[in-house]
């Protein structure tokens, strides 16, 4: 079956390294999914993709190393639960992230995500775009990911009427020219959110070239440019959305902490996801959330039910109490399977895992095969990226990397720069203990 890579990438599909793959990506709403939907993925894992998922940073998952044919029972078997990959890659609006961070705003936050995902994904006028474009919702500016969106949302408390209002952040972005978003609004009604976001998308269109992210734009036309193109740009919805009636929140029955289980570098097994899917239905309201550190959380449906949960899971050796404490380690694919990696990065995770003291479990980690910084190196508090490949005493080809540290509120800087592979995890050691001092 010849296929044109890039028409796929509107269904979330990417070639891979070996041209003759392919990975697909499944868009979740807020990274939020069904029992019944993480059984038939996990099952479409096992027929299709060697019973092997990856976990996202923004809560999607990706079946990889997919034979062409393998595509369309895919897709089929996806939509058979209500799900697709439409518009998870290529220039669409992608897949809402929501921070999972379980804040006392999470439910406000997975509703309007779950809001905007509906509103964006399939629809044409969002498709087709000079590339992606990124939105994101969080309960408070902490963990810095508003900064990292084109289009970031925060919780900014309610007005008289009980209604949320959000912070609105514009224009950032990672990749080879990270770019911190800037606050363009305070307190927006939720109301006007999506008349906001279609006017920003609207100048989107209008003024990026092929191929360049909104933050180029307003690199481009400055800040100021940029907000009155914007005020012509925003015109009010003919038909203001709708209020939902009975709510659109899943997996939070109740002021519950959620169990997290932990997923090393996002790779989880699909008969793991089937146990964890059965054990939600049993126990967490038959719902299972996909966090921003690749991992899953359950919210169990009460204090008996989680007592429950809690013994199942540590019989499964899955689950907090069930695996001695580890630092966040986020973790792109790279080389393994991505045709930009440089770097085989969950063997790298492995290997500075190993090396790491024990107090180090208090340190968050993240690893990115290239540039693209897939993995959100600049909001770990140590990011290591590969940068390219030298020629190694071996005659093979070996990796070098940049080191970012978070010392502010602001996105990571490079502290070190063309790091070897063999040099890594000592440079890393000696930079987590020494005071950070970015690179001019
Ligand atoms: S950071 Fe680079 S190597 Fe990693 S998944 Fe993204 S594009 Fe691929």
């Amino acid at each position: 079956m010849s296929l044109d890579p890039q028409t796929l990438r509107l269904d979330g599909i990417y070639q891979q390294r070996d041209p003759a793959r392919f990975m697909q990506r499944i868009k979740l709403a807020a990274g939020a999914l069904s029992s019944l939907q993480a059984e038939q993925i996990a099952t479409l894992a096992e027929r299709h993709a060697g019973g092997r998922l990856h976990l996202t940073t923004r809560g999607s998952i990706e079946l990889h190393d997919l034979l062409a044919v393998d595509l369309p029972p895919l897709l089929a078997g996806l939509l058979a639960v209500g799900l697709s990959g439409r518009g998870a890659c290529g220039g669409a609006v992608r897949g809402v992230a929501c921070s999972t961070t379980f804040s006392p705003h999470y439910r406000e936050c997975q509703a309007l995500a779950r809001r905007l995902h509906r509103y964006f994904t399939g629809n044409p006028r969002f498709e087709g775009l000079p590339k992606k474009f990124k939105i994101g919702v969080d309960g408070d500016r902490q963990g810095g990911r508003q900064l990292i969106q084109d289009c970031g949302l925060v919780f900014a408390g309610n007005n008289p009427e009980g209604e949320s209002l959000w912070e609105v952040w514009c224009a950032g972005g990672l990749g080879r020219e990270p770019r911190a978003a800037f606050l363009l609004r305070e307190r927006v009604d939720e109301t006007e959110l999506l008349a906001l976001l279609e006017g920003i998308l609207t100048i989107y269109r209008a003024r990026a070239a092929a191929g360049k992210r909104l933050k180029h734009v307003v690199a481009e036309l400055g800040e100021p440019a940029f907000r009155a193109a914007l005020a012509a740009a925003t015109r009010p919805l003919p038909t203001p959305p709708p209020a939902s009636g009975l709510g659109t929140v899943l997996g939070i029955p109740a002021d519950e902490a959620p169990l997290l289980v932990s997923i090393f570098a996002g790779e989880v097994s699909a008969a793991a996801l089937r146990q964890l899917a059965q054990l939600a239905g049993e126990y967490a309201g038959g719902v299972l959330l996909i966090t921003a550190d690749q991992d899953v959380a359950l919210v169990a449906s009460s204090e008996k039910a989680r007592t429950a949960l809690q013994q199942r899971l540590l019989l499964l050796g899955l689950g907090e109490e069930a695996l001695p404490p580890q630092p966040v380690f986020r973790v792109c694919p790279g080389s393994h399977e991505c045709k930009m990696g440089l770097a085989p990065t969950r063997d790298v995770a492995r290997a500075l895992l190993g090396a790491l003291p024990p107090d180090a479990v208090t340190t968050s980690f993240a690893i990115s095969g290239c540039p693209n910084s897939c993995s959100q190196p600049q909001l770990a508090a140590i990011g290591i990226v590969a940068t390219r490949l030298e020629k190694d005493a071996q005659g093979g080809r070996s990796p070098r990397f940049d080191l970012y540290r978070r010392i502010d509120n602001g996105l990571g800087l490079r502290t070190a720069s063309d790091i070897p592979l063999a040099d890594l995890n000592m440079t890393v050691l000696r930079h987590r203990n020494s005071p950070a001092a970015p690179l001019p």
